[in-house]
């Protein structure tokens, strides 16, 4: 199955079960866990922090870092298009008491400087408390420039906000750029990574930020029921995730590019090449097709997509150069099968 949904649909690797199967462990809670906390250093150091908590997942990152940041009727600033507000249940409302205020993205995926300065609220009773500018890197596969994260950071500190980083393929970022995920998340007070989807971990993100900052997620994180026990069988594939599978992504970034490339020449097809920075391609497909009958004569030459006008392809590990070539040579008789008028 050659399958295009998303980079979590990423297999764990032989060296990755390897170590799973011969992990030290001990009782997390009690912090008695050496791979863990041999994930929890080499992460803070990567990534220059002074600690790192190692998480279930990334909305459970982003919403320890939202309440670690926040107290109840407090307000975090992101985008309109966030992760961490339209695809999180809500949870920093539901569980933290915290208001988001979303504001839209730019095409380029930031968020104007000049639309943020308008939304911090003044110290007034009327008002949530303004106390977190919440950026997303990559964001719908594309990379934040460098220059803007700066200014961000200089906006934030000026005006005594918070800056997290939901830098769940952060890893892409950097190396699309050719610099070291440090450079990246030097920005933030605090940052969640994914190691899950491209870093082809099986389970688990990492929260990182300064000792308080992860003192108070620790106990935020035991309250939301994400203590555990023996996890250094999971923390040992996490650490492969940080070893071995970042300067790979290149590789599916040139399958995107590729993929793009591809489809750029078919006329069934819309894709803006300036937008394909990572390991993402979103192609507009003609309305004289339709999405779902596509999908299912793709899936019968076993190739799985999402569905939707606007298709999203993830390439990751688990997708070749030859994968790509084989997907661009069924697409014209599946296109034949979805055509509508
Ligand atoms: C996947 C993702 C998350 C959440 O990760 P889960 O592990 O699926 O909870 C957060 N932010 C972004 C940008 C993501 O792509």
């Amino acid at each position: 199955m050659i399958d295009f949904r998303s980079d979590t649909v990423t297999l764990p690797t032989q060296a990755m079960r390897a170590a799973m199967a011969s992990a030290e462990v001990g009782d997390d809670v009690y912090g008695d866990d050496p791979t863990v906390n041999d994930l929890q250093e080499m992460a803070a150091d990567m990534f220059g922090f002074d600690g790192a908590l190692f998480v279930s997942s990334g909305t459970q990152a982003n919403l320890l870092a939202l309440m670690a940041h926040c107290d109840r009727g407090d307000e975090y600033i992101c985008g309109q298009q966030a992760h961490n507000y339209k695809f999180e249940g809500g949870g920093a409302a539901v569980l933290g008491s915290i208001q988001p205020q979303p504001l839209s993205n730019q095409s380029d995926g930031s968020i104007a400087l000049e639309d943020i300065l308008n939304a911090i609220k003044p110290d007034d009773v009327h008002f949530a408390r303004t106390r977190l500018l919440s950026l997303e890197n990559t964001i719908g596969g594309k990379v934040l420039p460098q220059a803007y994260l700066a200014q961000a950071q200089k906006l934030a500190f000026d005006n005594g906000l918070k800056i997290h980083l939901d830098g769940a393929r952060v890893a892409n970022a950097a190396v699309a750029q050719g610099i070291k995920i440090s450079e990246i998340t030097q920005y933030f007070d605090s940052v969640s990574i994914c190691l899950s989807k491209g870093l082809s971990a099986p389970v688990g993100s990492l929260l990182l930020g300064d000792e308080r900052l992860i003192a108070k997620a620790t106990r935020w994180r035991k309250m939301l029921g994400g203590g555990m026990r023996q996890v250094g069988i999971l923390a040992a594939a996490a650490k492969l995730a940080l070893t071995e599978q970042v300067e790979r992504l290149s590789e599916d970034h040139a399958n995107a590019l590729f993929l793009a490339q591809g489809l750029t020449g078919m006329p069934e097809f819309t894709v803006d090449l300036t937008k394909v920075q990572t390991n993402m391609v979103f192609a507009t497909l003609d309305k004289n097709y339709e999405p779902k009958y596509l999908a299912q004569a793709l899936l019968k030459r076993n190739i799985r997509v999402s569905t939707g006008r606007t298709l999203r392809f993830v390439t990751h590990k688990d997708i070749s150069h030859q994968d790509v070539l084989l997907f661009l040579k069924v697409l014209t008789p599946c296109l034949a099968e979805a055509k509508i008028s």
